[in-house]
């Protein structure tokens, strides 16, 4: 039986999405993939507001943060951690042998506009990195308010996770003034997982070229040269990018304004559904996630137990990440999910509550 995913990531996949990826396969090097990347590009700018180049690369998204690390920061970097996914980059900046300190606030906290300012304004760094949406603790920072800041650091490369955020709001790249924009497409874009996308700026691109160590697979300069012939450095993963043209397509026929005001108001069905029930968020209001929501365990309920009968029933729930297992729970609602899709988990949810109690 399929477990209908209500997780943070993988996502639903709609079954004209699944149907994309089944068309036959073209090469790579022929004129019919080199139409297919330029649609798909000029689609992903269109959606990103940016002027600037957009890549495509076979990966998760961890490989393209991994990546944008090796190209953009130079003498140090200020990773802003606030949750797991951003505790994780720092240390994989480590790992790529970069200077860099983690600037940490608690997890259930946003990276804030202070703290970026504060931080950078000691001059210690040339980049800084920091997820829009921290999906282990489903708080989303004040992306604007940090980007006002960021002007006036324009020697810092901005560079921005947007993995469980991009198409769920509205998130303008080049009025931001973000370097680089990262998102692996199985959360808000409702694919399956294996591709990553990421934009770089004219700035991002120039540090690049200079940049020692920064390997061949996520090497800027070699996605910029072969994304000016429609194309990229190595075979990427074809029948993903078949599907993310149908997902764009879908997006366009929905509406970007009527997709971000339906995250809008799935998330605020979602938390009056928990509030009703006694449940607390766990982020502070003002910064809650528009895509999932974290609550705390405020009934104290076997959250392993929930999670397994739901399992029972056909759906995948998410009993919290890493250190707040157990301690909260999260429900994913991004990509294509609608209310009734939450209607159903909660049916299930309501029907086994009085069991677990
Ligand atoms: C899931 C996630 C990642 C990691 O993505 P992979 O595709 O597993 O590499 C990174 N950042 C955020 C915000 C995420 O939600």
């Amino acid at each position: 039986m399929h477990k209908k995913l209500f997780i943070p990531g993988p996502v639903e996949v709609n079954p004209d999405i699944l149907a994309a990826m089944g068309t036959p396969m073209i090469g790579h090097r022929m004129k019919e993939y080199a139409d297919l990347h330029g649609g798909v590009t000029s689609n992903l700018k269109k959606l990103l507001f940016t002027a600037d180049r957009v890549f495509l690369a076979t990966s998760s998204a961890f490989g393209v943060m991994e990546g944008a690390v090796r190209n953009l920061v130079g003498t140090r970097c200020a990773n802003f951690c606030n949750g797991a996914f951003s505790d994780k980059w720092h240390d994989v900046t480590k790992r790529c042998g970069k200077e860099a300190d983690a600037i940490r606030t608690e997890w259930g906290s946003p990276v804030t506009a202070e703290i970026v300012e504060k931080t950078l304004s000691t001059g210690k760094y040339d980049s800084m990195t920091m997820i829009h949406n921290e999906t282990s603790t489903g708080v989303m920072s004040p992306l604007s308010e940090i980007a006002e800041v960021m002007r006036r650091f324009p020697d810092v490369m901005f560079i921005v996770d947007t993995v469980s955020s991009m198409s769920a709001i509205k998130i303008p790249v080049d009025e931001l003034g973000i370097d680089s924009c990262i998102f692996g497409v199985q959360k808000a874009f409702a694919l399956p997982p294996g591709l990553a996308v990421f934009t770089a700026s004219e700035k991002a691109l120039k540090r690049a070229a200079n940049m020692e160590g920064r390997g061949y697979y996520f090497d800027y300069a070699e996605f910029a040269a072969n994304d000016a012939k429609n194309n990229t450095p190595s075979t990427p993963c074809i029948s993903l990018i078949f599907a993310l043209d149908c997902q764009l397509k879908r997006m366009f026929a929905e509406g970007l304004e009527n997709r971000w005001s339906r995250h809008n108001d799935l998330a605020g069905y979602v938390r009056s559904w928990l509030a009703d029930r006694g449940f607390k968020s766990f982020p502070a209001d003002a910064f809650r996630s528009q895509t999932l929501t974290c609550s705390c365990n405020s009934r104290g309920i076997d959250l392993a137990a929930l999670k397994k009968r739901l399992g029972e029933a056909g759906f995948a729930f998410d009993d919290g990440y890493g250190k707040i297992k157990g301690e909260t729970f999260r429900i994913a609602h991004m990509g294509d999910m609608t209310r009734s899709d939450l209607d159903e988990l909660f049916a299930a949810i309501t029907a086994i509550l009085p069991e677990l109690a």
